[in-house]
């Protein structure tokens, strides 16, 4: 049996999706802790080209499926290819991102093969003495952190959310093994035909590859409040987000949420501006690299997982940073 942690390489238009590489960056961890190999699975049409990078981001073996039925994702041809792949190949252990086509994919990939699959997890280990893999999740509405295991059925498989895990710095001197295989698929198995693609207009932010957020809750105590969040990204070279509480008011667009049922955030600064620090927040921005909290209640849950915090208003602490910031750029 081949085994091994195998990481689906999403693709869209031919480019790897960034969850795809955090992903490898976390398979390499669990597969150094257990002896084994890498495996990206890369499925599309003319795909190859990008094997060499995902070597580079973690992989030891990379293995393409190419076909012009895999060109643009549909659910049953890509279920099949991947179930057959998987039934042959035996791997320990399966990691897909929780992206639309991942949350399509992952369960009924898992259902063919029979398997269990641990959705949005947000933390993946080895245990030590069993070898199994530790998936943790939010449940119960997000007031506890279970962790799940699936000892009686292999492959392991488990979605993350993008900007969960870390992608491994790219090393270009890494080498490993590219591996073409032939999919059998015949216009059979399509059970849809795709008659065009219309690109949403809108320019999606993606918080989650901001370096800095500074983001506003309930705290601010109206919609205007924003403003000078703005300001404040703007000097800093950063982006706004919220909470839920903010969102659900109507103040901030849902792109921009921070949390269990928002966007997983890791910038290298997070400023926490008028927000309690709720536990689905904080599942969604405990990563930060340096939090900062301004809140006007010194027991607030938030400033548990802050690094500076600032007992004060908000509305008249922000714009005295944003002079602050004025002046020493003077
Ligand atoms: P509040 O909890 O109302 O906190 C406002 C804070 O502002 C308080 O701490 C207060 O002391 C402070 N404040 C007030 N005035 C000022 C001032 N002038 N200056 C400074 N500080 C001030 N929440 C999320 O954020 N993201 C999620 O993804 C999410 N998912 C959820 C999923 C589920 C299933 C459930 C049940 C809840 C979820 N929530 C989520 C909601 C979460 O439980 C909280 O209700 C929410 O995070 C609270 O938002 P808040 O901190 O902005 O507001």
């Amino acid at each position: 049996m081949d085994k091994g942690v195998w990481v689906f390489i999403e693709q869209r238009d031919g480019e790897v999706q960034k969850v795809s590489l955090e992903l490898l960056g976390k398979g390499r961890q669990l597969a150094d802790q257990l002896e084994t190999k890498v495996t990206a699975l890369i499925m599309g049409d003319n795909v190859a080209s990008k094997a060499q990078e995902l070597i580079y981001c973690g992989a030891d073996e990379v293995i393409i499926a190419e076909d012009p039925l895999l060109k643009i994702y549909m659910t049953e041809p890509y279920t099949k290819v991947m179930s057959e792949l998987i039934e042959e190949k035996n791997p320990d252990i399966v990691l897909i991102g929780a992206s639309s086509i991942g949350r399509d994919l992952a369960p009924r990939v898992s259902a063919r093969v029979y398997t269990g699959l641990t959705a949005d997890c947000t933390s993946l280990e080895i245990d030590e003495e069993t070898k199994s893999l530790l998936m943790t999740r939010p449940a119960f509405g997000g007031n506890i952190m279970a962790t799940i295991i699936c000892p009686d059925h292999r492959p392991q498989m488990s979605t993350v959310r993008p900007g969960v895990m870390v992608e491994m710095e790219m090393d270009t001197t890494r080498k490993g093994e590219i591996v073409k295989v032939k999919p059998k698929l015949s216009n059979d198995d399509i059970n849809i035909e795709i008659l065009e693609i219309v690109k949403e207009k809108k320019q999606k932010v993606k918080i989650e590859e901001a370096g800095v957020l500074i983001s506003g809750g309930r705290g601010l105590g109206k919609a205007e409040g924003f403003e000078s969040l703005k300001l404040l990204a703007t000097e800093l070279g950063g982006l706004v987000s919220g909470s839920r509480a903010v969102v659900d008011a109507g103040w901030l667009d849902r792109d921009y949420q921070v949390g269990q049922t928002g966007k997983t955030v890791r910038p290298e600064v997070y400023f926490a501006c008028g927000i309690s620090g709720a536990i689905q927040h904080v599942a969604g921005m405990e990563e930060s690299e340096f939090i900062i909290a301004i809140n006007k209640n010194p027991e607030a849950p938030i400033f548990e997982v802050a690094d500076v915090g600032v007992v004060g208003d908000v509305n008249k602490v922000i714009p005295a940073l944003i002079e602050e910031l004025k002046t020493l750029k003077d």
